[in-house]
């Protein structure tokens, strides 16, 4: 069973990655996702909201792990591909407003309840998906995997819904399932504990190379808003300061589980729209349905405040912790040298070299699905 909001639950997959671990045929590789690094270091003393991402790749590390990877670097990959398709349809005119596709539960939402909508979804994969897709063809490489070891691949995500979505049949490439096991942020911090690691005690590590790395862009992933706040920064040429101070003041940041603002780009206003919460989500589609609103792109999160409050993240949240974990992602993104997923030099290589070709099969979903 899966739920978003955690209230039900939940397929463990705890057992089957300490298997994986321990077989020396395997090479196991991580995923950890902008919002994961948030919620962990409070269950070991530390303050609320502060990011521990190294901690999490020490630890990661330490426990067996032969890759550990950012998905910030694939939530980059995302962006340029989902700013290309919107700018595609803003020149067709088809299928606006374009719905975001990174959160499974909004997916499955607009797949049950607004099916006439499906096709305004965009193609892009979640960036779980993009990872590993893209994680798997890498080891595929005799190149790059001399030994020709299995890949599995283990991605820590806030919520149950990429659960579901790992299982969906566009999560699959070559006929191999590509997400092998998702581990929530809960299941993860059983896990440290079980090793007895002192967390707190450990120093940050760097994720590894070439898909640990990616740019402030990519970790905004975890709130509300981040999706088009990355895609906003795409759009617009600038990259100084006070660009991206002003993009971050155009309303994507406002309070409220609703956000409508517009920004001027080539001659027109782009009306935008960012929901967090299912029954926001369905009151801003009843609207656009009725042609009461008109967007072009419209950012929906099936959880209130974004992934920071996913049904996998540690409960119990009060306002304080809500708002220290949103703190900590615009923090994690205020210390990141690169701020504009085109910026990521990892990023741009891949897309010259190994990825050229294969974005189409290894970054799209090839038919609506949403269960
Ligand atoms: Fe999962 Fe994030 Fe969607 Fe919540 S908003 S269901 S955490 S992807």
């Amino acid at each position: 069973i899966f739920c978003p909001t955690g209230a039900i639950s939940i397929r463990h997959n705890r057992e089957a990655v300490w298997e994986a671990l321990a077989d020396p045929d395997v090479r196991v590789v991580a995923q950890v996702a902008p919002a994961v690094r948030v919620a962990v270091g409070s269950a070991f003393g530390l303050p609320k909201g502060k990011s521990v991402m190294g901690k999490i790749v020490n630890v990661l590390h330490r426990i067996g792990f032969d890759e550990v990877y950012d998905t910030t670097f694939s939530a980059d990959m995302t962006i340029m591909e989902e700013s290309a398709e919107f700018l595609n349809r803003l020149k067709t005119g088809e299928k606006l407003p374009l719905l975001t596709s990174c959160c499974p539960a909004w997916v499955k939402f607009v797949g049950d309840q607004f099916p006439e909508y499906k096709e305004h979804v965009s193609t892009c994969r979640s960036p779980q998906g993009m990872m590993s897709a893209v994680t798997k063809e890498w080891f595929r490489d005799p190149a790059n995997n001399p030994e020709g070891k299995k890949t599995v691949m283990v991605s820590f995500m806030p919520c149950t819904a990429k659960k579901m979505e790992a299982k969906r049949s566009n999560s699959f490439t070559h006929g191999e399932q590509d997400t092998d096991y998702v581990i929530t942020t809960t299941e993860l911090i059983d896990m440290i504990r079980m090793t007895g690691i002192e967390f707190a005690e450990l120093e940050p590590e760097s994720s590894d190379i070439p898909f640990g790395f990616g740019s402030g862009g990519g970790v905004i992933f975890g709130v509300t808003g981040g999706v088009t706040e990355a895609v906003i920064r795409r759009l617009v040429p600038g990259h100084d300061k006070e660009t991206l101070e002003a993009i971050a003041e155009c309303g994507v940041r406002d309070g409220g589980f609703i956000r409508e603002f517009s920004i001027p780009y080539e001659g027109i206003d782009l009306n935008i729209c960012v929901v967090s919460g299912l029954a926001n989500a369905r009151a801003v589609m009843e609207q656009v349905k009725s042609g009461e609103k008109n967007y072009h792109l419209i950012e929906v999160m099936a959880c209130r405040r974004g992934c920071i409050m996913g049904g996998g993240q540690p409960r119990l949240a009060g306002d304080r912790t809500k708002a220290a974990r949103t703190e900590g992602i615009y923090r994690a993104d205020n210390v990141a040298v690169i701020k504009k997923s085109d910026e990521n030099p990892m990023i741009m290589s891949l897309y010259e070299g190994f990825l050229k070709g294969k974005e189409h099969e290894l970054l799209h979903n090839h038919e609506f699905c949403s269960s």
